[in-house]
């Protein structure tokens, strides 16, 4: 029987023969700044792509070049897209990709993509992750219309890392935490924009059990999303009030962050003096940074300092000396 990574590997090499998926071309660059490693993925012929890149440009360019509603790409994707289906679920090739294999797992029926991940989509996520690599890469959700997604329908995304690729910067600085507490939720005093990250426990996620993997990924994250809305409240309590919230959540075999989100921009000044405004999404705090043209690549490049850039983009810490590493706890009970 073929393995599941051989069945994407074939599927995805048969996309691209048959143009049903498109592999854009990118030239990496890796910049250190603070001590962490960015990967700028350059990829120019994005800038050409007629597709939106984000929820705001979605509805707005779709609409016109198709009258009444938005086109859902993820509700009756192209068969030749589809790697499996499971349950409630569909795991597909992202079409426009820059990374090789790059799997997105859809429901079959339209939730929104403004709507928390439920235990269930936390399980398929882990459990494609855990099938789908050779070793594991990240998961990874824009929620809400300031996270950087471009569609509606809510779409969990997974990608592999490589040997070459940098990992999630935050992966190094989990190393710097003294005696990591399965569960406990902290924060980073080296980071100056609110998220909150708690350290997975690798015996729960070993489990064969999907019951216990649920319950604890639903655990997990649920405790923090709760932590989450508690340091909103202390950055910037009216960002709550009759607001969903937007944010990025990133999960390795390791770790689970969320990032809140208060713009799906940010802005950064070219050599040239232009104003470049880049729409990024989780993907930019696992350290990956997407630019579609060459003064963006440069900027992104040269810029001295890439965390006042993330900075923009979610809220300023409330006060990193009075908020030590550890912010909250949550209970991590164990299936031992
Ligand atoms: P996001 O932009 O984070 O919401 O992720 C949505 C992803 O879906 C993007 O990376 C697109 O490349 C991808 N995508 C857009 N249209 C399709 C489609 N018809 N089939 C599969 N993937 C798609």
């Amino acid at each position: 029987m073929v393995s599941f990574q051989q069945h994407i590997k074939d599927t995805f090499d048969n996309a691209i023969q048959h143009k049903r998926c498109h592999f854009f071309e990118n030239e990496i660059f890796i910049k250190e700044d603070h001590g962490i490693k960015y990967q700028i993925n350059y990829v120019p012929s994005l800038a050409k792509k007629a597709v939106p890149s984000t929820i705001h440009e979605s509805s707005d360019k779709l609409r016109s070049v198709h009258q009444d509603k938005p086109i859902n790409p993820f509700l009756c994707p192209d068969p030749a897209l589809v790697v499996k289906e499971v349950d409630n679920y569909r795991i597909l090739l992202n079409k426009f990709c820059i990374i090789p294999h790059h799997l997105l797992i859809v429901t079959k029926e339209f939730q929104e993509q403004s709507q928390p991940l439920l235990p269930p989509d936390l399980l398929i996520a882990w459990r494609t992750m855990e099938e789908a690599y050779a070793k594991p890469g990240v998961i990874f959700y824009n929620c809400g219309e300031d996270s950087g997604a471009s569609q509606r329908h809510k779409h969990v995304q997974l990608i592999p890392v490589s040997d070459q690729g940098v990992q999630p910067p935050i992966q190094e600085m989990l190393n710097k935490i003294d005696d990591p507490k399965h569960g406990e939720v902290y924060s980073l005093n080296e980071l100056p924009f609110v998220h909150v990250l708690l350290m997975l426990d690798p015996r729960a996620l070993k489990s064969k059990d999907d019951g216990v993997v649920e319950e604890y990924l639903g655990q997990m994250y649920f405790g923090l999303l709760d932590s989450m809305f508690h340091q909103i409240r202390l950055a910037d309590p009216s960002q709550l009030q009759g607001k969903k919230p937007s944010y990025n959540f990133i999960m390795t075999d390791r770790f689970m962050m969320l990032v809140p989100r208060r713009s799906e921009t940010g802005v950064l000044t070219s050599a040239q003096g232009n104003e470049l405004t880049l729409s990024m999404n989780s993907m930019s705090f696992a350290g990956y940074l997407l630019a579609k043209t060459e003064e963006e690549r440069d900027t992104l490049q040269n810029t001295p300092d890439l965390m006042a850039f993330l900075q923009q983009l979610g809220f300023d810490r409330p006060d990193p000396a009075v908020d030590q590493s550890t912010v909250a706890t949550t209970d991590a009970p164990l299936a031992s």
